[in-house]
């Protein structure tokens, strides 16, 4: 083909997923695929100098395009991006050029690429005053209220000081994992990668969705350093953390090649462990003045390179394929393969996501498969490799029925998902009664998915009024239930019966109610009552519901089967007020402490007896050693014997942090 088509076919390729990626956070295609394209163009462009390079070319700019709705912040210094290195050849040739430049003896500073989306922060005598995206690393996009959700960032510096600081935002792997699940299962897509998802939360109109995406953020650079008496990156992370900034601390100083790869394999390997993803590392010049030598090229400084990890794919068949009902209807194709290990864990299932990308990619039962994990945490199926395919294959059968109840499935508008719309089929029951007796619903103690299920198969149950009905005998009917957890499961449901009005919101498990949502219609409404005969107006008028919660509240209420099920609830005497103040009492009554076994050791603040102290008005049982009927123990700093004892009868462990979380959950 003429080059000159060439290049501006893969020019125009790049920029539709750039723009995919940067802009609209959905990206379309693998990262490395795109890197594969970019590298080809780079080394076209490079092959061929007599043909000029435009401008707005990808190997010529950083980045994305605003997005309307945000206002734009000109970065005074611009932010770069990194140029990339794939293997050891190219982190010597790195080297090779650093060294001509420098002569020898250069001492790096590795980092981890921490996978999330850039941000700088202005701070102004020590106080936040403005934050904004990358963008097209000139002019971004400013997120200063999304950013101040986050709880890392310190909205106040540990010093009065006027300086611009550069990082990154992320998401971290549990919230990532709970947000995807949460989409496929309203119907949504689900983010392919953290970075796509924490920027697609921190570049929200609404900050209260920022907020609710429990994202964080490492930094790791000063625009303004010659204001500061630093001299080298590894003395910016040191004020930074100094300045309280939450710097991250895996970081070696390497001094060959070889130091560096000995980094990045021990990297690799602990790469698993970390609670955030990474995708590479960052090798830098650790000496400014160095740096400063080296200079930037129009898109990246010379002085640093960020390593990628390659992504680990395997190859394995699809045995079978299963369609699994959620709690909202939602028909999610799971495919069982082959087991086989990947990225550090072994996998012999995944989802398939939906119709639309079964019948994109074309999987076939026995079909030889190419899998990964995104983001290094989620299998992913990516692409059948055809030649294995076995003859006389045939495409996939999707269900035009409920696998379960057979009532037809249907497309609702605008969402890729199918879905069953029968509120009596049994799968939606069984898991929306997981969902009614959850924590953050009615907290319903030892009523395990074991349980429900044969209360469904007993026909004890068949709704989650059926529960209030159960009385220790039936319960005694159930496989190896004995007296004893019999009687407390009865006591467990009999107690949530008093729950306030938020937690039975929640628990009917209506779309686009989540926990705060039925905190917000509770106090606002006061009772069930009021929440049913609200007109939409009135549920609209309140600041944060948007028009899919009213929507939702609305058509749930008019079915005749809710109507008939809230009537039941009734007549089993379930609180249906808002207990507001009196709540504290139940919320302790109720806690997850409640009735537990616990053991403190090690350090703890401000010391042992006020944590005991609390505990016990959780109302948990405090004791001094570990056992076997120990539930949970509590270690904080220094932890020794009764920590390794728990350890070794695999009994839960929390640290202090953990601990917080949960005392101030209600
Ligand atoms: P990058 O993400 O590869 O690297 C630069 C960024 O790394 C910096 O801007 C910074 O935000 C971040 N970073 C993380 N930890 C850091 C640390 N310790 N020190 C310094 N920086 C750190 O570059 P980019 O320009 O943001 O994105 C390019 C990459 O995005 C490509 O390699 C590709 O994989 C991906 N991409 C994918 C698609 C797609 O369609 N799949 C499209 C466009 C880009």
């Amino acid at each position: 083909m003429d080059i000159l088509k060439h290049l501006k076919n893969l020019r125009n390729e790049l920029k539709k997923y750039a723009y995919e990626y940067y802009t609209l956070d959905q990206p379309s295609v693998e990262d490395a695929y795109y890197d594969q394209l970019y590298k080809e163009l780079e080394t076209l462009e490079a092959k061929h100098p007599e043909l000029s390079i435009p401008a707005d070319s990808p190997t010529q700019r950083v980045g994305g395009v605003m997005l309307d709705g945000f206002k734009k912040v000109v970065h005074e210094i611009p932010l770069y991006s990194l140029a990339d290195v794939f293997n050891k050849e190219e982190i010597i040739a790195f080297d090779k050029r650093v060294q001509k430049t420098l002569g020898n003896a250069i001492e790096y500073l590795c980092e981890l690429k921490i996978d999330g989306l850039s941000i700088s922060l202005k701070y102004i005598d020590g106080k936040l005053v403005q934050a904004a995206t990358r963008g097209n690393g000139t002019v971004g996009e400013n997120i200063t209220e999304n950013v101040k959700t986050i709880k890392s960032v310190p909205l106040m510096l540990s010093e009065a000081v006027t300086v611009e600081i550069r990082g990154e935002a992320y998401m971290p792997k549990n919230a990532f994992t709970n947000l995807n699940e949460k989409r496929i299962e309203e119907g949504e897509e689900a983010f392919a990668n953290p970075r796509n998802a924490a920027a697609g939360s921190l570049r929200q109109l609404d900050t209260k969705v920022t907020a609710n995406r429990n994202l964080s953020a490492f930094f790791y650079n000063i625009a303004q350093v010659s204001n500061f008496s630093v001299f080298s990156q590894e003395e910016v992370l040191a004020l930074l953390k100094k300045w309280h900034l939450k710097v991250n601390q895996q970081l070696r100083k390497c001094h060959s090649v070889e130091e560096i790869w000995s980094y990045i394999k021990e990297v690799q390997d602990m790469r698993d462990s970390l609670s955030y993803e990474i995708d590479g590392i960052v090798i830098k010049v650790n000496s400014f003045t160095q740096q400063k030598e080296l200079g930037f090229t129009v898109k990246a400084p010379r002085w640093a390179m960020a390593y990628k990890f390659p992504p680990e794919k395997v190859k394995t068949v699809i045995k079978s394929v299963e369609w699994t009902i959620g709690r909202t209807g939602v028909v999610t194709p799971t495919a069982n393969l082959q087991p086989v290990k990947v990225s550090g864990s072994t996998v012999s299932r995944a989802t398939l996501h939906n119709v639309d990308y079964i019948a994109a990619k074309d999987f076939r039962l026995n079909d030889t498969v190419v899998l990964y994990k995104a983001g290094d945490i989620i299998p992913r199926v990516a692409k059948v490799l055809l030649k294995k395919r076995p003859k006389g294959s045939i495409p996939l059968i999707i269900p035009t029925v409920c696998p379960v109840c057979s009532s037809k499935l249907v497309h609702l508008e605008e969402e890729v998902a199918l879905r069953c719309i029968n509120p009596q089929c049994p799968a939606q029951m069984k898991t929306g009664l997981i969902h009614f007796v959850s924590r953050d619903a009615m907290n319903i103690a030892g009523l395990g998915l074991r349980i429900i299920e044969q209360l469904f198969e007993k026909k004890l149950v068949k709704d989650v009024a059926d529960l209030y009905a159960l009385n220790i005998k039936c319960l005694l009917t159930l496989d190896n239930i004995k007296e004893k957890s019999a009687t407390n499961l009865y006591q467990a449901i009999q107690a949530s019966k008093v729950n306030s009005l938020e937690r039975l919101l929640y628990g009917l498990g209506i779309r686009h109610v989540g926990n705060k949502i039925a905190k917000i219609l509770a106090k606002h409404f006061k009772n069930m009552d009021g929440v049913i005969k609200a007109t939409s107006a009135e549920i609209a008028e309140i600041d944060s519901l948007g028009k899919a919660v009213v929507n939702s509240l609305k058509s749930y209420f008019a079915k005749i089967e809710v109507q008939e099920l809230i009537a039941k609830l009734k007549n089993q005497d379930i609180n249906m007020c808002y207990l507001g103040s009196q709540k504290q009492n139940l919320v302790l009554n109720n806690s997850f402490f409640a009735g537990k076994t616990v053991v403190l050791t090690g350090k703890l603040t401000p010391n042992r007896s006020t944590v005991k102290e609390k505990l016990e008005k959780f109302k948990a049982k405090v004791t001094g050693n570990v056992s076997k009927k120990t539930d949970l123990v509590i270690a904080g700093s220094d932890a020794g014997s009764k920590l390794a004892k728990a350890k070794q009868l695999g009994i839960e462990i929390w640290n202090e942090k953990r601990l917080k979380v949960e005392i101030n959950k209600d």
